[in-house]
């Protein structure tokens, strides 16, 4: 069998890079057949090498026709936020296989995104839902009671009586477990990855939203779990370490010998779990709430976030103000219908309003 050609969409970020090393260390399975590159460059060789942002028209014309190519099998989505829409909603309608990383294009636009993916559906490399994803091999949905997804609680949850208008962006990046991109480090330390994840969830594997639970596991061993109609709960673990669902979602249906390091039982010892406090971390029940509502406000909640992420990465407002700026923009949403243009128009809407929001706190 030839190797699959594989494009990464992001191949200079923390999870695009991660990729490229599962490809370069299994070269029987998998060659690099393009990539994109946004500020850093890899030096790598490919059929395609775009370089620039999503966006940019030249960008996503390039994008566009290698996702499309006849002789891409896989691409790895791996843009940071909303801008990876696009070329997912592409690469899906062309039929090819779609390894996701980047949760907001689910969080915007599940519906859209999981037909335009049908029976083939899509693999995940989020590991809560790549640790769903294999619990889920062989069971059938109608076994399925519910998800638990488990959050490390990041570098906050273990310290109640830290003032989260005085924590500092340094503090914020410094995540006890894993190492990521800035912006999933921030919705980490604000719990709102975990309310995007619940989303993403629930889209993916087709869970009602109130029978998925965040609960804290500060090890990041157990990376979820799913329970079944007859009580029984069943777990993926394992060391944090991305290219274990990086490997999963690329190799599916087999596995790859020494993807990581193996997991010793003995490491296991004092595995904890706590129940998630909504009323200090909100943005599990602001991201339930949204999706419920539906139409436009999950890609509200989504891009109030990501403008929000990036106002406190520039000191512009403090670290408990991303949330509280996430639960103004979808206060003030008037609502929208569900299909794709109002969807881009709700998620530019929010990032006007958030743009407007900081602009008067600053004139102040
Ligand atoms: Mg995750």
């Amino acid at each position: 069998m030839r190797p699959l050609n594989v494009v990464v969409l992001g191949a200079t970020g923390s999870i695009g890079r991660q990729t490229l090393d599962v490809i370069d260390r299994n070269p029987d399975r998998f060659k690099l057949f393009g990539l994109t590159e946004g500020v850093h460059t890899s030096n790598r060789e490919a059929e395609y090498l775009v370089r620039g942002q999503a966006g940019d028209p030249e960008f996503d014309d390039q994008v566009e026709s290698m996702v499309r190519d006849a002789r891409c099998d896989l691409v790895v989505v791996a843009i940071p936020g909303a801008r990876a829409l696009q070329p997912t909603l592409s690469a899906l309608e062309a039929g090819k296989e779609v390894a996701l990383a980047t949760k907001e294009v689910l969080v915007m636009a599940g519906a859209l995104v999981m037909k335009a993916a049908g029976a083939r559906g899509i693999r995940p490399i989020d590991s809560e839902h790549s640790a769903i994803w294999q619990c889920l091999w062989g069971e059938e949905r109608k076994n399925v009671r519910g998800l638990v997804i488990t959050a490390s609680g990041g570098p906050f949850w273990a310290h109640p009586d830290l003032d989260l208008d005085q924590v500092t962006v340094e503090q914020a990046l410094n995540h006890p477990r894993w190492s990521m991109g800035p912006k999933v480090t921030v919705d980490s330390a604000t719990l709102m990855n975990k309310g995007l994840e619940m989303i993403e969830a629930h889209h993916l594997f087709g869970i009602a939203l109130e029978a998925i639970t965040v609960v804290v596991h500060p090890q990041s061993v157990v990376h979820s779990l799913v329970e079944f109609v007859d009580g029984s709960l069943k777990a993926q673990l394992g060391r944090p370490d991305m290219r274990l669902p990086i490997a999963v979602a690329l190799a599916y249906p087999d596995r790859l010998p020494d993807a990581v390091p193996p997991t010793s039982v003995a490491e296991l010892n004092g595995l904890e779990f706590y129940d998630l406090d909504e009323s200090r971390f909100p943005s599990v029940r602001l991201a339930r709430h949204a999706a419920l509502t539906g139409g436009g406000h999950p890609a509200v909640l989504n891009a109030a976030n990501e403008e929000a992420v990036k106002d406190f990465l520039a000191g512009e407002i403090p670290f408990s103000g991303v949330v509280r700026t996430v639960e103004a923009a979808l206060a003030a949403f008037p609502g929208c219908g569900d299909d794709l243009d109002e969807i881009l128009a709700a998620d530019r809407w929010a990032r006007g309003y958030v743009q407007d929001l900081s602009g008067s706190l600053r004139a102040q």
